[in-house]
């Protein structure tokens, strides 16, 4: 079984103890590649160490994240589209908007966000979006901004019926991570319109650990709980959901797994 993990940010201290286990214990579990979304320009370095120890497995994005969109939001965007311009990445992230923790830089946060999709725009590369309280902004400004050369997944997608028939129609993917493990969710509901080659797996490591590993911090292993729902969703077995997602995500990050 070959998996991608699209969304991990396993570059960061809480795998500083047990992170060469931790990638074998994913690897094991058939997770052949690993898209590390960046946050702001303090995790660079960490992120590209992964990708020195682990290059045939490690595929960096780079971005500037909506909750680190501060004071110093055009230095960071500065030093972020140098990187950019300059690296090899597979995306742009992770971007986006998050007014639920701080609405007071929510006109920053736009900026920002447009800034980076125009990035993705000029340089053909996907964008890796995080919504949090802003589903309708979000969209509203991607839909503008979609002249046929966006492409993307919205990352841990969570949204009802009208956002994923929106995502829908403007081509892009879904990140489906540990939140379709859990009892109350919606979303088996709502993937019911979603097709499922739309369908990319994420862990969003360490955050957000699928059933039965809540309350845990999250790993790229654990990723085999979310397929093995999916498939119940789907009505397929674990391997051909494996093989779809994966195709999926080759597809839209443009990446290769042996
Ligand atoms: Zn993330």
């Amino acid at each position: 079984m070959k998996l991608i993990d699209t969304h991990a940010h396993l570059y960061l201290e809480e795998f500083d103890n047990d992170r060469a286990d931790m990638m074998q214990r994913a690897m094991d579990a058939g997770v052949k590649a690993f898209l590390l979304p960046n946050i702001d320009v303090s995790s660079i370095s960490p992120m590209l160490d992964m990708r020195r120890r682990w290059p045939e497995n490690c595929f960096p994005m780079m971005g500037l994240h909506p909750t680190y969109v501060k004071e110093d939001y055009k230095v960071q965007l500065d030093r972020i589209g140098n990187e950019l311009f300059s690296g090899n990445y597979y995306a742009i992230g992770e971007i986006g908007i998050d007014l639920y923790w701080d609405t007071s830089f929510a006109r920053q946060q736009e900026e920002a966000f447009l800034e980076q999709l125009g990035w993705a725009a000029h340089l053909g590369l996907p964008v890796a979006i995080h919504t949090r309280e802003a589903f309708h902004v979000i969209l509203d400004l991607v839909e503008k901004t979609q002249d046929g050369r966006l492409s993307g997944v919205f990352h841990c997608f969570t949204g009802g019926a009208n956002e994923a028939s929106r995502i829908l129609d403007l081509g892009f993917y879904f990140g489906i991570g540990g939140v379709v493990t859990y009892k109350k969710s919606t979303l088996p509901e709502v993937l019911q319109q979603i097709p499922v080659d739309r369908i990319v797996l994420e862990t969003d490591s360490p955050y957000l650990p699928p059933v039965p590993h809540r309350g845990k911090r999250n790993e790229s292993a654990f990723i085999t709980e979310i397929n093995a729902r999916l498939a119940e969703i789907y009505s397929t077995n674990v391997e051909s959901m494996a093989q779809i997602t994966t195709q999926n995500a080759s597809r839209l990050f443009k990446i290769e797994v042996q």
